[in-house]
């Protein structure tokens, strides 16, 4: 037989066996998908003196360029996750105000916050809610201005992207936004997303997430080395930032998509990870308590595409009174710091930023401490199979013990 004739014997055998890594990556989707479905079957639920509302921040719509997303769509996502709260961040225009046109106030039972995601002189880049028409010029004036000028409008401001971010010795932010979809999907291996796509995208597009998913270590140092430097408290969000427009396209040569790997449309971005936000029994979400409750760090972080994690509840309590997360407490002999997990889980203690405890398997711990420091928990759930199981489920956000 002439060579070129082995050659094209053996090329689809080669082609078969490159595909083999790709059919048992969605075995494993497969595995994970059931376990979650378990997981969730499990959950308990909390009672307490708070009623908890789950929505999603940093979304951008049509109006503030770079994505194609409509109000409809991103209505309808917001529905069919049925969330509570989405908070718009547009990016601005010098021509217009982009925060008084986009989604702002209860549309189909959804309250949204008209917020802006602005860029200043030094290229930091802020979330803002609500937003205003002076979003249009920040990218003249320096952070601690556009921080400002934010303020005198009482909006709640956000570092975004604390990785590339510069000024964290400016005044009067209230948080960072930790966690941001778009920024771990800047991991995403193309080849390997293209061919897990073919196998997986028809079954498991949601759990595509879970492939390349990492906790994001280096924006949680940063946040909580801010907090010890400061001597200051600061709120940890996550941001979708939900473009609908992250993904893979393969086309033919007339612009047909002949395979399209949408990885963020509204509904599904809204599902991976969501702000739990906690506010007192008796008062009801609106524009205001839901901005003060986010500003007083009263929310955590759940990634509610691994199990939902309504029901976790993070406090301190010295012999006069309990505090949740985002408060500080005095200490005098002892705090003890409690966790109420919806399914048993993982729970590890970080004073600091530094990991103290951790213990498995529980969905009530105490923790007893003598120091004082940022305290904080990250819950995770090793019962579910693969890489998912080593990533957090829940990061709350800090109990400060003075
Ligand atoms: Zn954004």
């Amino acid at each position: 037989m002439k060579s070129w004739k082995k050659l094209l014997l053996l090329l689809p055998v080669l082609v078969l066996i490159s595909q083999i890594p790709f059919a048992y990556r969605r075995y494993k989707l497969g595995r994970l998908h059931a376990a979650i479905q378990q997981t969730n079957s499990q959950r308990i639920a909390t009672q307490d003196d708070f009623v908890e509302y789950k929505g999603v921040m940093h979304v951008h719509s049509f109006i503030g360029g770079h994505s194609t997303g409509g109000f409809d769509e991103i209505i309808a996502a917001a529905k069919s996750n049925q969330l509570d709260f989405v908070v718009m961040t547009e990016h601005p225009s010098k021509n217009f105000n982009t925060a008084e046109m986009t989604l702002k106030g209860v549309h189909a039972g959804v309250l949204f916050i008209n917020g802006n995601e602005v860029s200043t002189a030094q290229a930091d880049r802020l979330l803002v809610m609500p937003g205003s028409e002076s979003a249009a010029d920040t990218d003249q004036h320096s952070t601690q201005d556009v921080i400002a000028r934010a303020k005198v409008t009482k909006a709640t401001v956000f570092v975004a992207y604390p990785e590339e971010f510069r000024s964290w010795d400016s005044t009067n932010y209230d948080g960072v936004e930790v966690y941001n979809v778009y920024t771990n999907a800047r991991e995403i291996n193309p080849i390997v997303m293209f061919f897990d796509g073919l196998w997986s995208y028809r079954s498991y597009a949601d759990l595509l997430f879970a492939t390349f998913y990492e906790r994001p270590a280096e924006s949680l140092r940063r946040w909580d080395s801010a907090i010890a430097t400061r001597k200051q408290g600061l709120v940890a969000v996550a941001g979708n930032d939900a473009h609908a427009n992250v993904g893979l396209a393969l086309k033919d040569t007339s612009g047909n998509t002949l395979l399209g790997l949408k990885l963020d449309p509204y509904e599904r971005s809204f599902r991976l990870v969501r702000v739990h936000v906690l506010i007192p029994n008796g008062s009801i979400l609106d524009t205001e308590t839901l901005r003060g409750a986010i500003a007083a760090g009263h929310c955590f972080i759940g990634f509610d595409l691994f199990s939902d994690t309504s029901g976790f509840r993070f406090t301190g309590s010295n012999a006069k009174e309990t505090r949740i997360q985002g408060e500080e407490i005095r200490l005098e002999s002892e705090i003890r710091l409690n966790v109420t997990a919806p399914i048993s889980s993982r729970i590890v203690l970080l004073r600091d930023g530094n990991a103290i405890q951790s213990e498995s398997g529980l969905t009530r711990k105490e923790f007893v401490v003598t120091v004082r420091g940022s305290y904080r928990v990250e819950l995770y759930l090793p019962q579910l199979p693969g890489s998912v199981s080593e990533q957090p489920w829940i990061l709350s956000n800090p109990i400060y013990v003075k």
